[in-house]
């Protein structure tokens, strides 16, 4: 995970390869507290590790679950019929899908507990689910404003009786989670009576409430409806674990790499992108963005646990699309709008303005930083890429190597200037902001792309960038800065600071000299010139890491320590005098060179290994 204080991305042009999501958010914390409200063990395979499933985790061990981890395997006992733990002060982080559920499941269990979160969740609504929840008779106070957490539970005394005779009304119409929180609740309530829910308003986001209904009915509940207006809770439901279950991948996170497949061009050799972990038939209605991708030009194949996408019609194809149906992956539509030709409209998002930040507003902002037309509305937005200086959309074309800078350039654009404009993009917080952002990289001027706060990605998909980088091909070789200054002169110090503060790789060149030095010693080489060749020999098969915690490995030995002696020092000086090492050590060195840029330091770093670097700094 990147937690710089922003990530600077250089152009990018094509990209190949497969990568393997992690665990959808929303069936993570779906399943992890159906497991805490059943009967018996549940194994979990395949958990998310994020931000939204720790706070879930937390929670659900404060209220008196046993929660085992190992790695993305998470084995929790469910309460069964044992109350939780409580008075407790639950810390919901940001997550709509731990706080709300919980909110509701914890009011139907009886206890005393406080419910808080960010300051930004302190503005997410939750007025609704409490209204009904206090329509059925729970006592639930509001801590801070009406109608947003924190709030409190107050059942010291035991569930007060419910009003379960008439059916429940929930407005289904500003976030579909209030309706997800109440049939998750609710089954602990269905005694000798079903329990009917009324949906007030039209219910958006219907895909999330089947992947509710789908998890319901593997933990034993049964639930029908009419027209997703009227849900039925049978009489007698009694949550039951599955024994096992496996989380699919996220398909609002695949949406990032199905649009990948459709902006770049393939790299030489590999045909476009292969997405594991979710497929076609997926019970995730973000699936859905699939088809959205299929109209603006992609070219998507898939099975039930893969996807693979390359490119189709180039420029893509604007849409003018109800996207009601797939509320997150649609954020990356807006971004895909930017490789568009003519204006893509995208509707029924309303409830975009009450996610993790005001998402409308957000991506207006940010998309006009690049230089694109944004209209909004209450529910709409409307993108008109910026014009490409050429006057077509073309493919992506190499940039020159200048890149880095963040000045608006319209570097190589023949004829009319370019409105692309370099930017560095606000995230709010906000991990899909962060994502779909990273693609405006591929834009055809040729412009850096500046991610701010990218570890806010964390809520979903940790190492995002990590896998974004391990696919795409940047136009020009990743950028490199040389630091280079006489013995003493804290170039190694600055050179690490450098790479700290941007999220560079880091090449310490005197150190591989040393490593040279101790290898050939313990195997019993003379450092001296006639030997050379032979310590260049086994230069090559070296194996060295330079962990993120500044650590140095040679094979699976740490020898951070064994380096840093006079003696190692010495001998990195006699071996780096001979040129045969020197060669040895050239493509090693240069192999350093990676995604989203390297600094090295030391000797001839800025002439003989790295000569196009983009900045030469001389202590
Ligand atoms: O920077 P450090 O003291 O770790 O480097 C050890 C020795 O390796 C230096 O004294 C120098 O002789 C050699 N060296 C080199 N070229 C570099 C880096 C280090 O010859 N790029």
């Amino acid at each position: 995970m990147y937690s710089t204080a922003f990530l600077d991305l250089p152009p990018l042009q094509a990209a190949a390869g497969e990568v393997h999501l992690p665990g959808s958010k929303s069936i993570s914390n779906r399943v992890l507290l159906l497991a805490a409200l059943s009967r018996g063990t549940t194994t979990v395979h395949d958990l998310l590790a994020s931000d939204d499933t720790r706070v879930m985790l937390d929670a659900l061990r404060q209220i008196g679950c046993t929660v085992e981890e190992a790695g993305s395997t998470v084995r929790i006992t469910g309460l069964g019929d044992r109350s939780p733990q409580s008075p407790a002060q639950l810390f919901m982080g940001n997550a709509g899908t731990a706080m709300r559920p919980l909110t509701a499941a914890l009011a139907l269990l009886g206890g005393e507990f406080e419910l808080s979160g960010v300051p930004r969740m302190h503005e997410r609504p939750i007025g609704d689910l409490v209204d009904a929840l206090r329509q059925l008779g729970c006592h639930i106070d509001y801590l801070g404003n009406d109608g947003y957490p924190p709030l409190r539970i107050a059942h010291a005394d035991g569930v007060p009786a419910l009003a379960l005779a008439s059916p429940i009304r929930v407005r289904g119409d500003v976030s579909s989670q209030f309706l997800t929180a109440l049939l998750m609740a609710l089954p602990l309530a269905a005694g000798t009576h079903s329990i009917a829910i009324d949906v007030v308003g039209e219910l958006i986001s219907k895909p999330y409430i089947a992947i509710t209904l789908q998890l319901l009915a593997r933990f034993g509940i049964v639930v029908e409806h009419q027209n997703w207006q009227r849900f039925t809770i049978a009489a007698g439901s009694r949550y039951q674990s599955p024994g096992d279950i496996h989380v699919e991948a996220d398909a609002s996170s695949a949406s990032y790499f199905i649009a990948l497949g459709a902006i770049a061009s393939s790299t030489s050799g590999q045909n476009g992108i292969k997405i594991q972990g979710v497929g076609l038939d997926s019970i995730q209605g973000d699936i859905r963005f699939v088809d959205a991708a299929r109209a603006m030009g992609a070219v998507v194949t898939g099975g039930p646990n893969w996807l693979q996408i390359e490119r189709g019609a180039w420029p893509l194809k604007a849409i003018d699309l109800d996207c009601n149906h797939i509320p997150d992956a649609a954020m990356t539509l807006a971004v895909m709008a930017l490789y568009a030709e003519g204006t893509t409209t995208l509707r029924n998002i309303a409830s975009w303005r009450v996610k993790e930040t005001d998402r409308i507003a957000a991506m207006a902002t940010e998309l006009r930083k690049l230089g694109a037309t944004v209209e909004e509305g209450a529910d709409f937005i409307r993108v008109t890429p910026p014009t490409t200086g050429t006057g077509t959309a073309g493919p992506p074309r190499c940039a020159s190597a200048s890149s880095g800078g963040s000045e608006p350039s319209s570097a190589g654009s023949a004829g009319a200037p370019s409105g692309w404009k370099a930017a560095s993009i606000h995230t709010y917080d906000d991990h899909r902001v962060a994502m779909c952002f990273s693609l405006a990289a591929f834009n055809p001027a040729g412009l850096p792309v500046r991610i701010e706060d990218p570890q806010c990605v964390a809520k979903t998909f940790p190492d995002y960038f990590e896998a974004l980088f391990t696919l795409v091909q940047p136009s020009a070789p990743a950028p490199v800065i040389c630091i280079d200054g006489p013995t003493a002169s804290g170039k190694g110090t600055v050179a690490s600071l450098v790479a700290q503060r941007l999220g560079f790789a880091l090449l310490d060149s005197g150190a591989l000299y040393r490593i040279a030095g101790l290898a050939a010693t313990r195997a019993g080489i003379p450092l001296e010139a006639a030997h050379a060749q032979h310590i260049a020999d086994l230069v090559a098969t070296l194996h060295i890491v330079f962990t993120p915690d500044q650590r140095v490995l040679l094979g699976a030995e740490d020898i951070s320590l064994a380096i840093r002696t006079e003696a190692a020092g010495m001998n990195a000086s006699r071996v780096s005098a001979f040129p045969a090492v020197r060669q040895a050590l050239l493509q090693l060195q240069r192999d350093f060179r990676r995604l989203p840029g390297l600094v090295a330091d030391g000797r001839d770093m800025g002439t003989v290994i790295f000569p196009d670097a983009a900045l030469k700094v001389y202590l």
